[in-house]
């Protein structure tokens, strides 16, 4: 496999030869090790270490994190390739490669210092360890710059004094990337990232939130009362006078939307699917569910549907380039799509299984319940929609060729 990026090849319509190949192993693992267990995790919102296993034995952790540290050194594309492949049959496990791919390794990567790199990569190539996210809190979501969490100046380095909310597999990862502010911060200037060792004393696990949705990996609430942070730990300085960390970490989040888009598609697709074999084998009288074309153009509107976001995620990823980040408006659009179709795709899903797709017996009713919370975290439906509609006023274009700039 190429080992430097996503290999964007000249047609973006065919993948690959190594990405297919990567595809194939992502479908084969997701089948054989986590479709099995998919609705065990789900049922007793029991952590699904069997897929960490799975996952960890293919070697498929290691995907995006650059060779020197014992990755692959691959890119967006192929991160939205295996997440797409794994969602299909269980988002919650699909969640575990997410947080390793666009989650706080990739931030270490791309904006950390070479002691930071060293220190935390090795254990997220190899498995050895979870990373998790801390930006929201009880009353700074989408209004992320009212956070309060902040740094107290100690000796050479700080204290941390802060609470986050909704750390998605806080409850187990080794070290926290938390949103926070500098001294003298104030709105969003100030605002930086620290790298927070989760065994430091003054770090507690405040509870877990109990959910509709991906329950195998569940949101911690964490606590961090006067917690160590070396000045080898800050991943990037809030200087007080400027906004510049807090927008690199902004734009910095669109690996993570791409990642949610992909589990989306995944999952949605893994939804049409099922119900697409449903049809042709369920008897109604003489025929089958596939006969009437009612319910055909509901598969002809699913389809659709996932087929352009699709494309859109394409898009977003493949402009990442090599070692590059997505950019804003193509990913917000390509969020936004994949977050939409999917929702419609898996809804429908439910509706053309009649009773059975109600029935937590069958896959379509947890597909819906998970990607739902998709629609939400990594920025919701609304605000990446605040974002594009805002951007295009202002006249941003993408790189559709068919674009009029101020028409
Ligand atoms: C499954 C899941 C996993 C998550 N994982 C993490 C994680 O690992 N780390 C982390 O830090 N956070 C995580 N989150 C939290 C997530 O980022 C927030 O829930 C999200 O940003 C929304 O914030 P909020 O819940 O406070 O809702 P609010 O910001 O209060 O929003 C409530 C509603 O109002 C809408 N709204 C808010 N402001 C505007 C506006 N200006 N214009 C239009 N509509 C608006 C929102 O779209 C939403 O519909 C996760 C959430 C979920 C559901």
């Amino acid at each position: 496999m190429r080992d430097s990026g996503s290999d964007t090849g000249s047609d973006p319509f065919v993948e690959t030869e190594d990405q297919q190949a990567l595809r194939g192993l992502a479908r084969q693992v997701a089948a054989r090790d986590l479709a099995p267990n998919a609705r065990h995790w789900d049922e007793t919102e029991e952590f699904p270490e069997a897929s960490w296993g799975a996952l960890r034995a293919a070697d498929l952790f290691g995907i995006t994190i650059g060779e020197a540290y014992g990755g692959m050194g691959l890119g967006d594309v192929e991160s939205a390739i295996v997440l797409e492949e794994l969602a299909r049959v269980d988002v919650s496990s699909a969640i575990l490669a997410q947080l390793i791919f666009n989650g706080p390794p990739r931030a270490i990567e791309h904006l950390g210092s070479e002691g930071l790199r060293s220190r935390w990569l090795p254990m997220a190539a190899s498995g050895e360890a979870l990373f998790c996210i801390g930006i929201s809190e009880t009353e700074a979501g989408s209004a992320v710059n009212h956070m309060r969490s902040r740094l107290v100046a100690d000796g050479d380095g700080f204290r941390l004094e802060g609470y986050k909310n909704y750390v998605t597999g806080g409850h187990k990862a080794a070290a926290c990337l938390v949103w926070c502010r500098f001294p003298e911060s104030v709105g969003t200037r100030g605002i930086g990232a620290v790298v927070v060792d989760l065994t430091r004393d003054g770090v507690s696990v405040a509870g877990t939130h109990d959910k509709m949705g991906l329950r195998g990996t569940s949101e911690a609430e964490l606590a961090f009362d006067g917690v160590r942070v070396d000045a080898s730990d800050v991943l990037l300085t809030g200087d007080p006078s400027n906004s510049e960390a807090f927008k690199t970490l902004i734009a910095h989040i669109n690996h993570e939307r791409c990642g949610n888009a992909a589990m989306c598609l995944g999952a949605a697709a893994g939804s049409l699917e099922y119900a697409t074999r449903y049809m042709n084998e369920r008897t109604v009288g003489d025929g089958t569910l596939a006969g009437f074309q009612g319910l055909q153009w509901k598969i002809a509107d699913m389809t659709t549907r996932l087929e352009g976001a699709r494309l859109l995620l394409g898009r977003a990823v493949r402009l990442a380039g090599v070692g590059g980040t997505p950019p804003a408006l193509e990913t917000a659009i390509a969020k936004t799509a994949a977050n939409e179709a999917a929702r419609f795709v898996c809804d429908e899903a439910i509706q053309l299984l009649g009773g059975y797709g109600y029935s937590r017996e069958y896959p379509v009713e947890r597909a819906y319940r998970d990607i739902r919370g998709l629609l939400i975290g990594a920025g919701t439906v609304e605000i990446q929609k605040n974002f594009i509609g805002t951007q295009v006023l202002r006249g941003a274009t993408t790189t559709s060729p068919g674009w009029m700039a101020n028409p």
